[in-house]
C-alpha cells in the first residue's frame, strides 16, 4: 500500500482514528473486526454505511447507540450477493424484476419479512424488511474472504445529521469511536438510496434516493407515494433529518447577511451544486457542500432553486428536511 494512501488522524482525546484504502489489507482487517463484533465503515455507491454483522444483537445495539438513532427506526439489511436475499424475505415476482434491473445497486426494498437468525434490535417487531444488495469494491473480497451473513447498515454518521460521502466526514462525525473506516473515496451516488414498499402489483416510493423514480416506468405501472401517516410512522421519513448546524432556507435567489449561499445551475453562490444544471452531479455534491458551508459563523445556508425532475427529487427531500422545524 502506497505510505501516502495511509492515515492516522489524531483526535482531541488523542486516540488514533483507525482509516486504511480500499485494498485487501483494508476487507481482511474488516472482516476481522466484524467477526468480533466491532464496527466497520464502509464506502457504498450511496453514502458510508456503518457496518455491522446483522446476526450479532450485541453489535446491531452498537450501531444503533453509537449513531444515537431511535430504536424504533429499522435498519436496512445489506446482502453482498442478489441470491441471499430470499433466506430474509419472501421475494414477489414484482420484487424480482426489480432485483433483476437494479442489484447491485441503490434500490432498498421492502419485502414481507422471513424468519430468519438476524438480530430483532433492527426492526424484528415488523412484518417486513428492508434488503438491498450495493454495488461496491468490498463486497466480492468479503465473499471471497468467507463472509456469508447480511450487515445492518446505515449511513455513517450522528442521527439525524449529514450524511457522510467521504471517509473524512465519517472521522468528523465519531472519530476512534468506530473500529475502522475504509476510504474508498468520494462515493459516486452522494444520496442515500431509493426506498420501495414493494407490494405484488404495486409499489410505494418511501424514500426518493439515488435511482429516479422515472426509471422505474418500465418495471412499475404503479408506482404511489406514501399517505402521510406512512411518512410519519417511517422514522427514516422523519421530518428534521439529514440536517446541518446552521439554518436551511429554500428556493433562494440571492443570499443576505450572515447566510452562505448553496448553488445550482445558473443561480451562483460560494458553492454551486452544479454549473451545468445536472441533478446527477448535485446529487454528488449535495453532502460535501452543505458540510462545508456549515460554518461556525455561517447562521443560515440559502440554497438555490433545483428542479424536482431526475435525482432532483431526492435532493430536495432531503433538502426539506434539513430546513424542517427541528423544535419538536
Ligand atoms: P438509513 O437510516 O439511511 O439506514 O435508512 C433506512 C431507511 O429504511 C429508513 O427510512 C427506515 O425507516 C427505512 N426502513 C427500514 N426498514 C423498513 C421497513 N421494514 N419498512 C419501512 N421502512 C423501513
Ligand atoms: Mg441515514
Amino acid at each position: 500500500m502506497e505510505p501516502e494512501r495511509r492515515f492516522a488522524y489524531a483526535s482531541a482525546m488523542n486516540k488514533t482514528v483507525h482509516i486504511l484504502p480500499e485494498g485487501q489489507e483494508a476487507y481482511a482487517r474488516a472482516l476481522e473486526i466484524l467477526r468480533g463484533g466491532g464496527l466497520v465503515a464502509l464506502p457504498t455507491e450511496t453514502v458510508y454505511g456503518l457496518a455491522a454483522d446483522a446476526s450479532n444483537d450485541a453489535a446491531v445495539a452498537k450501531v444503533y447507540a453509537l449513531k444515537g438513532r431511535p430504536a424504533r427506526n429499522p435498519l436496512i439489511a445489506h446482502v453482498l450477493s442478489p441470491d441471499w436475499a430470499q433466506d430474509l424475505a419472501r421475494i414477489t415476482p414484482l420484487a424480482q424484476r426489480l432485483i433483476d434491473a437494479f442489484w447491485p445497486g441503490p434500490l432498498t426494498l421492502v419485502l414481507p419479512r422471513k424468519e430468519s437468525g438476524l438480530s430483532k434490535t433492527a426492526g424484528g417487531w415488523l412484518a417486513t424488511i428492508a434488503v438491498r444488495c450495493p454495488d461496491t469494491c468490498w463486497s466480492r473480497p468479503f465473499i471471497e474472504g468467507g463472509w456469508t451473513t447480511s450487515l445492518f447498515m446505515p449511513s455513517a454518521n450522528l442521527s439525524g445529521r449529514i450524511s457522510p460521502t467521504r471517509a473524512a466526514h465519517v472521522a468528523a462525525d465519531f472519530g476512534a469511536r468506530v473500529d475502522l473506516i475504509i476510504d474508498g473515496g468520494p462515493c459516486r451516488g452522494g444520496v442515500e438510496s431509493t426506498v420501495l414498499e414493494v407490494h405484488e402489483d404495486y409499489a410505494v416510493l418511501l424514500r426518493p434516493g439515488t435511482i429516479a423514480a422515472e426509471d422505474f416506468a418500465p418495471f412499475i405501472s404503479d408506482l404511489r407515494l406514501p399517505p402521510k401517516s406512512q411518512v410519519l410512522s417511517a422514522p427514516g421519513m422523519l421530518a428534521s433529518h439529514y440536517a446541518p448546524r446552521a439554518g436551511v432556507r429554500l428556493n433562494a435567489e440571492t443570499s443576505g447577511e450572515g447566510e452562505a449561499h448553496l448553488g445550482f445551475g445558473a443561480v451562483d453562490g460560494e458553492l454551486n451544486l452544479s454549473r451545468e444544471g445536472d441533478t446527477v452531479e448535485a446529487a454528488r455534491n449535495l453532502y460535501e457542500y452543505l458540510r462545508r458551508l456549515d460554518r461556525a459563523e455561517v447562521s443560515v445556508i440559502a440554497i438555490a432553486p433545483i428542479p424536482r425532475t431526475g435525482l432532483g427529487q431526492a435532493v430536495n427531500d432531503r433538502l426539506r428536511r434539513a430546513a424542517a422545524d427541528r423544535s419538536g
